[in-house]
Parts: C-alpha cells; structure tokens; sequence
C-alpha cells in the first residue's frame, strides 16, 4: 500500500485532458439550445447514474463557479430532490430507478443474495426499462449499471457491471503492478456482443494512461485497479465508443466513482469534521481504533497513523473536489453526443453523503438522503419553480411515457408530466413483474472474501450482511435547495 504521505507531495494537473470535449460540448449546447422544442418528437432518453451525488455540495460547488457542465445543466433543467428510503443500499435502489418497482417486488435487496452470491440479472423479479424498450424493438444502451450481470441480450449493447474489472478502494493490497483482473476473459462474460466486448477492451484505460490523468496521484495513492476513475472512464470511453453504432434510444451509464471517494475522504470537505480535526490532531487515530472494519485487515482510511496536519486536511480536502470535476468533465464528454432537441437527460444519485456519525464521527462518509434528480434538454422546459420531490418509483414509469412506452397497472410510482412535455399515454399493460420477487435478505447472507469486505468498510452492511440502517443514514429533514442561478 502507497502510503498516503504519497498525497502531501504537489499534485500534478494536467487541465488540457478534458479542455477539448468541454469546448465541443459548449458550441454543442449553443447550437442546439436554438431549436430546442418542449414539444414530444421520437424521444430518446439518457440516464447518467451517478452514485452518491451530493446535492448541498454539488450547489455549494457551483454557487462558487465551479463545475461548468452541472452548472449549466441545473440553470437550464429541472431539478428535485429523489425520495429514497432506508436500506439506502445503492443496487436495491437502482434496480427500482432502472424498474418502476419497490425492492418487495423487484427481489433486489443489497449487494449479496446469499454467502459468497451477489445478485444478478436473473434474481431481478421485473423488466426493467431496456427490458420493456428490447419488447418493443427499441434499442438501448446499457454501461456499467448494477445488477446487470450476466448480460442481457438486447436490441442495442449492454456492459454488465464489473467489466472494468476493477477492485474496491478499501481491498488490501491491490495488485499495483501485476496485468489487470480484467484480459479477455471476464469482458466476453459481460458483454452483450463483440463489438461491445471490443469497445470495453479498447477503452479500459492502462496504467500508463492512467499515470497522465488528471487524478494520477489519486490513482497511484490506491493502485489503479483499485481507484474507480479506471471504471468511470471505461463507461464514458464505451458510451463514446458504441453510442454512434448502436443508435439507442435509451442510454444508461453508471458512474460509481464519487460515491467511492466520498465514503473515504468526506470528512475533509466537512465543514465540522475538519474543525473537529484541528482542534485534536489525535481525534482521527482515536475514531479510527473505534473502526471496526480495520480490524478485519482492510485498508484503512487515510491518515489515521498519525497526528492530523495542515498538510493532510489540505491534502484531504482535494480528492472529493478533484473527483466532482472529473465527473463534470466526463458528463461534458456524454453530452457532447447528445442533441438535445431529440434527447432527454436525467442525471440522477442513489443517495447523497454527509460525515459519519457516532461512535466514529467524521471517520468516512456515508449515505444520507435524499437523492438527486435532474432533467435537461428535450421535453424539459426550464423551470421557475422547484417540482415536489421525485419518488424513486416515479423514475421509471416517466421515463418510459417519455419513450412513448407503456407503464404497468401495478407500477407504483407515478409519471411525472410535471418534470416534461410527454406524448399521449398509450395503453398501460397489466404487469412488469416476471415472478415472485424474494422477499428480503436472507438472515444466513454472509460476506464474500472480496466484495463484502468493501461493502462492511463502506458501512453498508454488518458481518452478517444485514443492512446497518443506522450507518446508511436515514431520511432526515434537510435545509432547502440554493435558489437556481
Ligand atoms: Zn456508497
């Protein structure tokens, strides 16, 4: 393991990287903000995921003048807060954003269905949205998302999740030199045909990449296979690399590296957390004899061998802002593709972050609610006024009125014609449920060498693999939104 010592040396910035796609996304968005129509066309919709998006931050950040593509894509959209509900386990609420369903009827419910076993595509008790759009010969474009593997065979291309092959932040010792987990082998397993498999492998970036990103030093502090900007730009690298092929006209990326990062280094963006840093330099050795998880021979979170410095909170309070600016950059990647009179863009979170709390308060991040909605670009009409909170199972059910697609009886989510102009409802059909779902996680669920270990180090779950609500954070009243710029 890199000590984080490694981190306190200046970084290196190489801000040319993303300057050419941020530049084509502007003249993108100028040219098409000019025949931009709020009225229904042969929609197509794009789902950018990005897991554990924070919005008081994301608002604080752009209330400063920073991240340009949020910026303009919150001026010009419509934004909301997403209702989610406790477990906030990031593949049970997915699978309901992806579905229209609750976790009792979609069978998703975490990360594990039984010791060693984690879900997959055929634990998923319903359709979900490429699934109801392959019914009815429209294509899709599915990157990354969870719960997707082993791959569906879809009108279009899918990359299961895990293709990059990468390993959790918190796994010990990753391999720094060794090939990547990731040769042939798994992408074949994972992608829905050769020219998808072909896209994967062309756009796993090596190391020697990686060592000239914008984030190398956050990348050699972990290992590459272990910092999960090697999957993001796999994603954003795929979508570029299929999008024009396939057409779609559903597109759904997963982007999982902010919530990584902010489980680790939270408390340095903490407004408390810092405070509490600086008035004991021992407090983060203290929390961190508390921490349960380290005790089980995983990586430790940062710095918790020594006194707290200046040199460490300022080198901490980097790697979240660094991070929200590479994802500001590779959404600008994204929409660069998109014309935005033909194409609706959701961005959307599973859940937001905040410190955590006791017995190892300001230690990590974890999981607080709510989540986050954002709707640009066709159909979307700028909106004055801030909609009432979208509910997750409200998500898929207008997205497939936006498609022009039918919605199910027993769907209980609502479609939101308040959030976008919407083609006549057609309609709707009995069901999307496949079977009985599973009810709940199974009580004998153990950890898997591997991802359990993430999973109890993020604090998602306990050893016995049952969600620890209090850890992921429960509804909780929020301040409002920063008034829309
Ligand atoms: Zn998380």
């Amino acid at each position: 393991m890199v000590p984080f010592d490694h981190h306190l040396r200046k970084r290196k910035r190489s801000p040319g990287w993303h300057t050419a796609s941020l530049g084509a996304l502007f003249s993108t968005l100028v040219i098409v903000s000019a025949c931009r129509s709020t009225g229904p066309t042969t929609s197509k919709v794009l789902v950018v995921a990005i897991d554990g998006l924070d919005r008081r931050y994301l608002y604080a950040r752009i209330a400063a003048g920073q991240l340009p593509t949020f910026a303009k894509l919150v001026q010009e959209g419509t934004v909301a807060d997403l209702t989610v509900t406790d477990p906030l386990l990031s593949p049970r609420i997915w699978t309901t954003l992806a579905s229209g369903y609750p976790s009792t009827q979609h069978g998703v419910h975490g990360w594990m269905k039984r010791p060693g076993v984690m879900y997959g595509t055929s634990d998923v008790s319903v359709s979900r949205i490429w699934d109801v759009a392959a019914q009815h010969e429209r294509s899709s474009l599915v990157v990354g998302w969870l719960v997707t593997a082993p791959v569906a065979d879809l009108p279009g291309a899918m990359l299961a999740d895990g293709f990059d092959g990468g390993v959790p932040m918190t796994a010990e010792t990753p391999s720094e030199t060794g090939p990547h987990p990731l040769d042939t082998d798994r992408v074949d397993a994972l992608a829905s045909s050769r020219r998808a498999a072909r896209a994967a492998r062309g756009c796993i970036p090596s190391d020697r990449e990686l060592a000239r990103h914008p984030l190398a030093d956050q990348v050699s502090a972990y290992g590459a296979p272990a910092h999960p900007i090697r999957h993001d730009e796999s994603v954003v690298c795929a979508f570029e690399a299929l999008d024009g092929a396939v057409d779609p006209d559903l597109t759904m990326l997963y982007l999982q590296g902010i919530d990584q990062i902010s489980h680790h280094f939270w408390p340095f963006v903490d407004d408390a957390s810092v405070a509490a840093m600086r008035r004991n330099p021992q407090l983060r050795s203290a929390l961190a004899q508390k921490d349960r998880n380290r005790q089980r021979g995983q990586r430790a979170y940062p710095w918790v061998e020594q006194p707290t410095t200046e040199a460490i909170l300022t080198a901490g309070s980097t790697w979240v802002p660094d991070y929200y600016d590479t994802v500001d950059a590779l959404l600008a990647r994204v929409l660069a593709r998109v014309d935005a009179a033909q194409t609706t863009v959701l961005i959307l979170s599973d859940h937001g972050f905040q410190a955590s709390r006791a017995p190892t308060a300001g230690l990590f991040g974890e999981h607080r609610s709510p989540a986050f909605f954002l709707a640009w670009g066709a159909g979307v009409p700028a909106s004055t006024m801030e909609p009432r909170p979208v509910a997750s199972t409200d998500v898929a059910p207008t997205i497939l009125a936006r498609l022009q697609l039918p919605v199910a009886e027993d769907m209980p989510g609502r479609i939101r014609g308040d959030l976008m102009s919407l083609p006549a409802a057609l309609p709707k059909v009995a069901t999307y449920r496949l079977k009985e779902a599973s009810k709940a996680l199974p009580k004998e669920a153990l950890f898997d060498p591997r991802r359990m270990q993430q999973l109890e180090a993020l604090g998602y779950i306990d050893d016995q693999g049952q969600p620890i609500d209090t850890i992921t954070g429960g509804a909780r009243p929020q301040p409002g939104p920063p008034p829309k710029r």
